[in-house]
């Protein structure tokens, strides 16, 4: 039997194991996962198939998983039957208070002799506060451990034939937030240096305000045509890819309400998806990846 994860603390979700083919990665030399410690850990984009041994290790081997909203459910459910799972979720740049709540319950569980999951979508440390979590426990002299994934702006580019960098388009990239702390487009951005800096340029949560960006990146002198890819729940099967131009981006998403979480790339490097949209509607049917 398999059940949704719940909000409470106090009713442990069962979870369906998935640990039995596994079997023989509990004869590998892990690292401990000792009680008082807390584990940042990224599970990567959403298909189960992209997150580490680490992660999984410490999924079986903790006692509570602090998770977020972008954490794929079904990615919960390779968990260890029994341990605890509360949901940590906020989503679209809500202010840092609730964020505060996230760190302080870490450090309160791990001083209660937990083993402590912190697990976040895509990696830990691209823009999802895995700093200010880690600083937190730093801090409050709480040993932890962060174990890297794979980040939805390299790897979602992957699963819509995107290479992140190509040598015939660009030799750098950009990683940007289209949210600061309270939600609005960032302000203490130069988007002109933006637009000229790098050929390609790969922005989170840019979807919202994704016309302001665009007006921004052209008035800083970027091509009107650039190519613009907004990919919607990459690597998972209901993954959708929408393109325009960086001139009609506004337009398009008015028009086209891509879903969210989605990562928009500007620049060239899309142009490689022509041949390279390796992610059919028949690999599709396999849900791990
Ligand atoms: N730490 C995460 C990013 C957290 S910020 C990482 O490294 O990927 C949240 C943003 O990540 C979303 O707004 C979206 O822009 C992006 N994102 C996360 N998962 C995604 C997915 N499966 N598909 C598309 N975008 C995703």
């Amino acid at each position: 039997m398999s059940r949704e994860p719940t909000k409470s603390a106090q009713q442990p979700p069962v979870v369906k194991s998935a640990t039995a083919g596994f079997a023989r990665l509990d004869g590998e030399a892990f690292p401990a996962f000792e009680a008082g410690w807390v584990w940042l850990v990224g599970a990567g984009p959403g298909a189960p198939g992209l997150m580490s041994l680490l992660c999984y290790h410490a999924m079986q081997n903790c006692d509570v998983v602090v998770y977020d909203a972008l954490v794929n459910p079904d990615i919960l459910r390779w968990v260890r039957q029994g341990v605890i799972l509360e949901y940590a979720g906020k989503r679209g740049g809500k202010p840092s208070p609730v964020q505060q709540d996230i760190s302080l319950r870490l450090i309160e569980l791990a001083r209660a002799g937990k083993r402590v999951l912190r697990l976040k979508g895509g990696d830990p440390f691209m823009f999802g506060r895995g700093g200010e979590e880690s600083q937190a426990l730093a801090k409050a002299k709480i040993p932890f451990r962060i174990v890297p994934g794979i980040t939805a702006g390299v790897g979602g580019l992957a699963y819509a034939g995107i290479p992140s960098t190509h040598r015939d388009t660009n030799h750098s990239v950009i990683f940007l937030t289209g949210h600061d702390a309270t939600g609005k487009m960032p302000a203490n951005v130069n988007w002109q240096a933006v637009a000229t800096a790098s050929p390609v340029i790969v922005m989170y949560m840019a979807v919202k305000h994704l016309g302001e960006i665009a007006q921004a990146l052209l008035e800083g002198g970027r091509a009107p045509k650039d190519p613009v890819t907004i990919i919607s729940n990459a690597s998972l099967p209901h993954q959708q890819v929408q393109a325009t131009t960086l001139d009609q981006a506004g337009a398009h998403v008015a028009l086209n309400n891509p879903p969210t979480p989605a990562i928009v790339v500007v620049g060239h490097a899309s142009d490689w998806r022509e041949m390279l949209d390796w992610y059919t509607p028949a690999l599709r049917e396999n849900a791990i990846g």
